[in-house]
């Protein structure tokens, strides 16, 4: 965990003392700028390297696996130094931000040559122009293309209001919703941001600090004072050019300061070239369907328990052709919609491709073709792009038109949906004046950085072929004075080669030395270097060439740097029209993915509006499906799922193990997810009203990371669903009230049922293998119970997967184990417990009990009151003290009274 890039948080040893005498001037300069930058590591640019010292030196070769070296002394010690070259600096970068170092990245900030013009001891100006940190990475290779890289922070007002802003610089996204400390880990559950911003005294707040911990994201605290809603909104209008942030959203203080210190610490770590921002996006925490981080992780959504993407429900729906088509997918899956309109505006959109697989082939093979634009985009306006980031921009753009077109062609065939419409309207507007000059003046081949050059065409601008001319002419000069110097020399091997210390050179071997020398009447040849193999001379005529040829050289270079800001100065001018392109040409990739999936898989578009409604017809698990046809194994059994209609809103789900309980409760709310997405959804057909939230808890799931037991989590969540579900919402709950004692944890579930049922009057699956829970459904008229319907082989048991109105007669717990292949002795001897234990059980007034309280009833059955030791000792002496003979028969039956009294 790092500090803030301008506070010291990290407790480097660095020397105590600043510049001194006893410093060199470049050591001088080196512990000012660390000074500044205590929480990062300092990559400070010598050469072709980033040198690190002192403390981080030691962190950096640890963590790298690089040498640690020496490099003279401070204070009378050696100074620890490593390095890295410049041209691979990224693959360290990366290794450093995945090990949670942050780094600021000091570079040379002018030309030697002007330091040298002060004085042969001054050291080149060098300053940090940029600061790494997990959240504010732009470059491909340190990037997931397929997600998100948000950046975030938390504001928390005096109040007790709170705001989560978030920001991924890599495409300009830029959004801001309230939230609340009960709300929070949803929240991070949704956004899964990669680092928190936050005030670091909103970290001694245990329920917040304990949720940002949890979120896995890097931590940044600045101090509490760079918070202030003012300076935040200030900062923002100045930023966006608006004189009120009124035309973007009704902001709340706390959401202003989000955004406003989010920008900030942009700022900071960007050291002023802050990437494009989108306009700040206020989210409606009642927008979407709510989903919180147990249930995202209970479904995996984005990921499986075991934190993967392989295998969640998101890599199965993605067939985007582009990065950017997969980042959006993923974004709209942290948050599915709850609006019946909206979500029909989108399954428009995925109806018209579905319709048509030729029109979807037409578009996505257009689409493919598209460069990654929103991150080009980010390095161009954060000034660290290069030629093919232009190049890609163009590419991006000139497909965009293509695409576009296409729409055209669409919308007068059949017309076009309304979100279409829009996009198309986006699309339309690629910006000629970056398409026009970049058209014409990228080469075929570029090269990564602008400072190589060679990225301008022949024949684009006149001043640069004159130079290039004169360089590569000189060049042929060279060639042609090498043939020429041979001749004279009589050296047929004599060579004219070039070094960065030398420059030009004549090249001899030590033994034809003496030929040159003995050629050269006219002393034409002067010597410069002799080294173990060769001798190396030079002419006046060579000296005069080298100079042309270099003055040419860093003429091009200069021209076409020039050319490079004007293009990025154009660029960058355009950046929210080229920032909408890119984001329109990613919706219609999702669009296309989605109803090439919904054809490839046979899903069907459900019918979504704002009733009750929860009817699906044959559903299917869309990952266990893909699971099973990737395995070649028999197809996936379809189940119906009615949860409208009279008595039927609560499903009370019993059947064996195995049997498929979870994957029919999952696959509806997989299904109901899916569609309010606006995906089509794997069933034969389905008719949901929109859910305002799911739910989703499975028993006896550990949380051993955050110190909870099994039982415990299962409580904490269910109180969470009962606290929070409305009759809009979902509820899948599997196996509640498993963690705990039999009797315990059927009185729960009990409970838990009884509430569902009467309280909170939500759509509801309840698998249980309490099969006394079945005998409630004469109790409550919205419960109906299904069961999986098995098939009993010579003892063996078949599952057929198939959900049937009814309550299963028993768990076949002992059959699935034996699939499981426990022992047969361990079988044969659970067989005989298990006859006993429910001979005992049919002794019991089980059934009985149910028609009124059935629970107390029966443990009060089960644990009958037991005497204490002191009354039981009463009674011993009583009887102790009795002599039979002793009593007439009155006097008998008074002493039988006495003794029943004390035995109550
Ligand atoms: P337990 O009570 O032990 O948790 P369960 O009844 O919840 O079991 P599941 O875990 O849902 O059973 O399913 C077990 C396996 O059966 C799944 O991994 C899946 O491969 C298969 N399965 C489940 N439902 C179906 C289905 N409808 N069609 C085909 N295979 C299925």
């Amino acid at each position: 965990m790092h500090g803030p890039a301008n506070q010291k948080t990290d407790n480097q040893e660095l020397p105590e003392e600043p510049a001194t005498q006893s410093s060199t001037p470049m050591m001088a300069q080196f512990l000012a700028i660390k000074r500044a930058h205590a929480g990062e590591l300092l990559f400070y640019r010598m050469g072709d390297f980033y040198e690190l010292f002192f403390e981080d030196a030691e962190k950096a070769s640890a963590t790298l696996g690089i040498a640690l070296t020496k490099r003279g002394k401070h204070l009378g010690n050696d100074i620890p130094m490593c390095g890295v070259p410049v041209h691979a600096a990224e693959h360290y970068l990366q290794k450093l931000i995945r090990a949670g170092h942050r780094v600021a990245i000091c570079e040379q900030v002018e030309d030697p040559a002007e330091a040298r013009k002060r004085g042969s001891k001054s050291v080149v100006k060098r300053d940090v122009v940029r600061i790494v940190t997990p959240g504010t990475l732009t470059e491909d290779t340190l990037l997931d293309a397929a997600a998100s890289n948000h950046l975030s922070c938390i504001a928390v007002l005096g109040t007790g209001d709170m705001a989560l802003a978030w920001c991924d610089i890599s495409t300009g996204a830029f959004s801001v919703k309230a939230t609340a400390a009960d709300r929070l880990a949803a929240d991070f559950a949704q956004v899964n941001p990669t680092e928190i911003v936050v005030a670091d005294k909103v970290l001694e707040d245990l329920q917040i600090s304990g949720c940002i911990r949890e979120s896995g994201a890097a931590i940044s605290p600045l101090a509490a004072s760079r918070f202030d809603s003012s300076a935040a909104e200030h900062r923002l209008k100045q930023h966006f050019g608006v004189g009120s942030l009124d035309a973007f959203g009704a902001f709340s203080r706390a959401e202003t300061a989000a955004l406003g210190t989010l920008l900030d610490y942009v700022t900071l770590t960007q050291v002023g070239h802050i990437p494009f921002l989108r306009r700040p996006q206020k989210i409606e925490s009642a927008e979407g369907m709510l989903i919180d981080a147990a249930t995202r992780a209970n479904l995996e959504l984005t990921k499986t328990l075991k934190g993967e993407r392989q295998g969640s429900l998101l890599e199965v729906m993605t067939a985007t052709v582009t990065a950017a088509g997969a980042r959006m997918l993923a974004n709209l899956f942290s948050q599915p919609l709850a609006n019946s309109n909206d979500i029909n505006a989108r399954l428009d959109c995925v109806s018209m491709f579905a319709a048509d697989e030729r029109l979807g082939h037409l578009f996505r093979d257009e689409i493919k073709a598209v460069p990654d634009l929103e991150r080009a985009l980010a390095r161009i306006t954060g000034n660290r792009g290069g030629p093919r980031d232009l190049a890609a921009v163009l590419t991006g753009l000139k497909q965009s038109l293509r695409i576009s077109e296409l729409l055209h062609g669409q919308d007068k065939l059949q017309g076009l949906p309304n979100r279409l419409r829009i996009i198309l309207r986006d699309l339309s507007a690629a910006p000629a004046s970056v398409i026009d000059p970049l058209t014409s003046a990228l080469s075929d081949e570029l090269p990564l950085l602008a400072r190589d050059g060679g990225f301008i065409a022949k024949g684009y601008n006149q001043n640069l072929d004159e130079a290039r001319a004169l360089r590569d002419d000189t060049r042929q000069v060279i060639a042609n004075l090498q043939a020429r110097y041979a001749d004279i020399s009589g050296v047929r091997t004599l060579k004219i080669k070039h070094n960065n210390i030398l420059g030009y050179f004549i090249e001899v071997t030590a033994q034809q030395e003496t030929i040159l020398r003995a050629s050269d009447s006219n002393n034409l040849f002067f010597h410069r270097q002799t080294v173990a193999s060769a001798v190396r001379f030079s002419t006046v005529e060579l000296a005069d060439l080298e100079q042309k040829i270099a003055i040419a050289a860093t003429r091009a270079t200069a021209i076409e740097l020039e050319l490079f800001n004007t293009f990025t100065t154009a660029v960058i001018a355009e950046s929210r029209k080229i920032s909408s392109i890119a984001a329109a040409i990613a919706e219609i990739d999702v669009y296309a993915g989605l109803a090439t999936l919904a054809r490839e898989r046979r899903y069907v578009r459900p019918v979504v509006d704002e009733s009750d409604a929860f009817e699906i017809v044959q559903g299917r698990h869309p990952v266990v499906e893909a699971a099973l046809a990737a395995q070649g194994e028999r197809g996936f059994a379809p189940n119906d799922c009615h949860l409208s209609g009279e008595g039927r809103k609560l499903w009370l789900l019993t059947g064996p193990n195995m049997a498929g309980k979870s994957t029919f409760l999952r696959q509806n709310a997989l299904i109901a997810i899916l569609a309010q997405i606006g995906s089509f959804v794997p069933a034969a057909s389905a008719h949901i009203g929109v859910v305002d939230r799911v739910f989703s808890r499975v028993g006896a799931a550990d949380d051993l990371a955050r110190g909870r037991s099994t039982f415990m989590v299962e409580m904490v969540e269910t109180a969470a669903i009962l606290n929070q579900a409305s009759t809009k919402s979902l509820v899948i709950l599997d196996e509640i009230g498993r963690g705990t004692a039999t009797f315990d944890g059927l009185s729960i579930a009990w409970a838990v049922v009884e509430h569902l049922h009467g309280v909170s009057r939500c759509r509801a699956l309840f698998a249980t293998h309490y099969h006394e829970l079945t005998a409630l459904a004469g109790l409550l008229p919205q419960l109906a119970c299904a069961t999986m319907k098995v098939k009993e082989w010579k003892g063996d048991i078949i599952f057929l997967h198939e959900v049937i109105a009814g309550a299963a007669d028993r768990s076949y717990g002992l059959q699935v184990a034996k699939l499981a292949g426990l022992p047969d002795t361990v079988i044969n001897r659970a067989r005989e417990v298990l006859k006993r234990l429910e001979d005992h059980r049919n002794q019991t007034p089980t059934l009985a009990l149910v028609d009124d309280l059935p629970l107390f009833a029966f443990s009060e059955s089960k644990t009958p009151t037991e005497k204490t030791p002191i009354e039981d000792d009463r009674l011993r002496a009583a009887l102790a003290r009795l002599n039979p003979d002793d009593y007439a028969p009155r006097e008998a039956l008074a002493l039988l009274y006495e003794l029943k009294s004390l035995s109550n």
